[in-house]
């Protein structure tokens, strides 16, 4: 092992029942000998998770680790973001991943639905108006570029937008291909936007799910490991063994190639985020 483990961070989403909730305050208390620089949850867009992704936020407070809840400002009015950022500081937030967000099919909030912020940067030039330095922020970036971008380079520029309006560090969409998160890190840098860029690890659990979710968010998963998760079938524990291997590998790769931390998406799950840590030494 050639670096020790750069720092790790945990992302969960907001449980919808009273079970979900008990359930992810247990894989919470498995997952914190990792030690955890922090833990970010997960917001719907436009409303619909908003109260479960605060209580979480809370709990994680309570807890004596540093939480972060993900924030987005599409279908949102000035007014009601100040009032959550009012929130956040009550509460002794000190960092939000700042979002744009999507809002859910068939939202009818606003005049236009989209509100009074367009894009992420929006919210960043915003947050950093009407708060200073007190938060930290936290942005989305996107090496295999988001998938409404209209070019790689004009989604650089929407990233740099996001760093010149006072982002802190970014966290990125998950991905297979290390060199596309290198790549992005060298142009990013080239233009002068040298914050910090954590790798956003997806583990791989289940082969329906991942490919669903990779294909939904426009991350690529290389044709041999399509091919090999498909090929699995039903076998859950072949594919949790493959799954293990190959992000493992992946985060070998940028922890060797220099990336300032690792962030997991754990799903609500402790098991495969504990065995990739473990296997990382
Ligand atoms: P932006 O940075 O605003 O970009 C959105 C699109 O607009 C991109 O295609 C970009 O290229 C383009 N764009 C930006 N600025 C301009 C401009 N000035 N001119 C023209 N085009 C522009 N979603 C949730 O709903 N809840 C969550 O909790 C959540 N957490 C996430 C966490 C991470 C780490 C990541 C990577 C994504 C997360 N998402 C979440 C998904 C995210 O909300 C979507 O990907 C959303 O579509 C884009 O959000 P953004 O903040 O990246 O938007």
């Amino acid at each position: 092992m050639s670096k020790t483990l750069p720092p790790i961070s945990l992302e969960f989403f907001p449980p919808k029942t009273p079970d979900g909730v008990a359930k992810l305050a247990a894989v919470r208390r498995q997952l914190y000998v990792l030690k955890p620089q922090f833990c970010s949850v997960t917001y719907g867009a436009g409303g619909s998770t908003q109260d479960g992704s605060f209580a979480a936020v809370r709990a994680i407070l309570e807890e004596g680790c540093e939480a972060a809840p993900h924030f987005s400002c599409i279908g949102a009015s000035r007014e009601s973001i100040r009032a959550t950022l009012a929130q956040f500081r009550e509460h002794g937030i000190r960092r939000i991943v700042a979002l744009r967000g999507d809002l859910p099919s068939g939202y009818g909030g606003g005049s236009s639905g989209v509100g009074e912020f367009r894009y992420a940067s929006d919210l960043v030039a915003f947050i950093r108006a009407e708060s200073g330095s007190h938060f930290h922020i936290e942005v989305a970036a996107y090496p295999e570029m988001h998938p409404q971008a209209r070019s790689p380079q004009a989604d650089l520029q929407a990233y740099v937008a996001k760093v010149r309006a006072g982002a802190d560090s970014a966290i990125t969409q998950m991905f297979f291909n290390a060199d596309a998160y290198f790549r992005f890190v060298d142009e990013a840098h080239a233009v002068g936007a040298t914050i910090p860029v954590v790798p956003g690890i997806m583990p791989i659990t289940n082969a329906g799910g991942i490919i669903r979710f990779a294909d939904s968010c426009g991350a690529d998963i290389p044709r041999w490991i399509r091919l090999r998760l498909q090929g699995f079938g039903e076998d859950g524990e072949s594919i949790r063994a493959f799954g293990l291997d190959v992000i493992s590998r992946l985060c070998e790769q940028l922890r060797a190639g220099g990336a300032p931390g690792l962030h997991f998406y754990t799903m609500n799950q402790s098991a495969a985020t504990l065995d990739l840590v473990r296997r990382l030494g």
